[in-house]
């Protein structure tokens, strides 16, 4: 398979959907999938008080190459450029063969709270002592997940400070296979809670996973030569693209407003294949940004000059996904977006999020570091603010491509144009 498909972007839908069908050689199902959705019944069993669903445009991203394969990733968001600056990030990586990942494997950690302990410190010993027995009482709550491998592998605990005293919290560290693993986990904490009260001589309240998934993390790099950083119009050389991204890079590592926002850039992408996918994107938000702040609050990526004088970027993440279970497999759209991915387990897919979220990065980095975003932003949007000002039907791309060449991108000007060319 190859991920470049030139001119991609020049297709109509129908002729794109056609061209992904082809590249990733999906089923009949997948590709009625894709123009279909959720059925009533499905969307009711997903969530509560279901009246409808709602669509969101399901993108492809071109020319990514992870791991010596190529991809095409889908991407579902609700923003202009995102599937676009995404795709060309991806590009400027294929020369230097795109996009390394590694991954620490699929452990969340779920905890158990022990409040009133009498003797914290003595407590979090008895756990330990026992530490085989509630290895042992977790695993018999999950027996699928042992038979595919997976399971508590260790119990570990903390006497944590707090306002209202010590609290004992044990965490169980639990590989959970393919899966996502929030409700797996939690139904262990559940589980263990008598037998830690047990233990502790104290009362269990919380009993769930924690979003700080550090023994989850998702790692990309990829090496951009200077020369893919510009291009014939720009007046900057690759060299200058580069050194401004490092110091874009230091600005967000030194000051946690520009981090924030650096940080989104990296999100716009996981988001919108964590939406694709079906996957539970605040428990990934939550996760990248608890993670984000564990030194203080700074940029999940990393920018440098490698020996070669190429931009060196990195990115360590932790990326919370599944491809069993939750809601993943209840979505027929998302489903057919898995067939895309064409990926084999949780790990595999949290590889593509971090490549993806690099990708988006540096994409969004390049253009605010040489001819700001707003031009390329702009320029799609477009279509959008002629929608919104009342154009419809062959009239969106007329009033949209007026506003591009006028370089008068705003809703007066396309209302003028409505008026003049309907
Ligand atoms: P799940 O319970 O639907 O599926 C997981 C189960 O699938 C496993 O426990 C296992 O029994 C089975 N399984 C079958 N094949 C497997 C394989 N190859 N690998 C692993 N397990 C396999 O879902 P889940 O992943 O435990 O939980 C995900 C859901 O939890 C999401 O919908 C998420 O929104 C929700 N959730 C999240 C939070 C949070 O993030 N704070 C809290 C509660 C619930």
């Amino acid at each position: 398979m190859d991920a470049r498909i030139p001119g991609f972007y020049k297709l109509s839908v129908a002729e794109r959907r056609e061209a992904v069908a082809d590249h990733c050689d999906l089923s009949e199902e997948a590709v009625s999938a894709i123009s279909g959705g959720l059925d009533d019944t499905r969307a009711d069993a997903i969530s509560e008080n279901v009246i409808g669903t709602i669509e969101y445009p399901l993108g492809i991203a071109t020319n990514f190459q992870i791991d010596g394969d190529d991809r095409l990733i889908p991407m579902a968001v609700e923003e202009t450029s995102v599937v676009a600056a995404a795709s060309y990030g991806a590009r400027m990586a294929r020369p230097t063969g795109g996009f390394t990942t590694n991954v620490s494997g699929p452990v969340m950690i779920a905890q158990i709270q022990a409040v009133d302990v009498d003797d914290p410190h003595a407590a979090k010993v008895r756990i330990l002592e026992h530490a085989d027995e509630l290895i042992e009482a977790a695993n018999a709550e999950d027996p699928t997940l042992v038979e595919h491998g997976g399971g508590c592998r260790n119990v570990e605990v903390r006497v944590v400070d707090t306002a209202r005293g010590a609290m004992v919290v044990t965490h169980l560290i639990v590989d959970v296979r393919d899966a996502m693993g929030g409700n797996a986990v939690n139904s262990m904490a559940e589980a263990l809670a008598p037998r830690i009260e047990d233990l502790t001589g104290g009362d269990v309240l919380l009993r769930i996973l924690s979003n700080l998934a550090d023994r989850r993390l998702a790692r990309a790099t990829a090496t951009i030569e200077p020369e893919s950083l510009t291009d014939d119009d720009s007046e900057l050389s690759g060299e200058e693209v580069r050194d401004r991204i490092v110091d874009a890079w230091a600005f967000a590592a030194a000051d946690p407003y520009r981090a924030a926002t650096h940080n989104k850039g990296i999100m716009n992408g996981i988001d919108a294949v964590a939406t694709a996918t079906f996957n539970d994107w605040r428990a990934i938000e939550a996760g990248a940004h608890a993670y984000a702040s564990m030194g203080g609050y700074g940029p999940l990526t990393s920018y440098e000059v490698d020996a070669d004088g190429n931009l060196a970027c990195s990115i360590e993440v932790p990326i919370q996904v599944g491809t069993v279970g939750g809601a993943t497999q209840l979505q027929p759209t998302a489903q057919a977006a898995m067939e895309i991915l064409d990926v084999e387990s949780a790990d595999e897919l949290a590889g593509v999020f971090a490549a993806v979220g690099l990708a988006q990065n540096y994409a969004g980095l390049r253009a605010l570091v040489s001819e700001g975003i707003q031009t390329g932003h702009m320029n799609l949007h477009a279509k959008n603010i002629a929608i919104q000002a009342g154009a419809s039907g062959d009239l969106v791309d007329e009033v949209a491509e007026r506003m591009v060449a006028e370089d008068a991108i705003r809703q007066d000007r396309a209302e003028e144009l409505i008026d003049e060319l309907s």
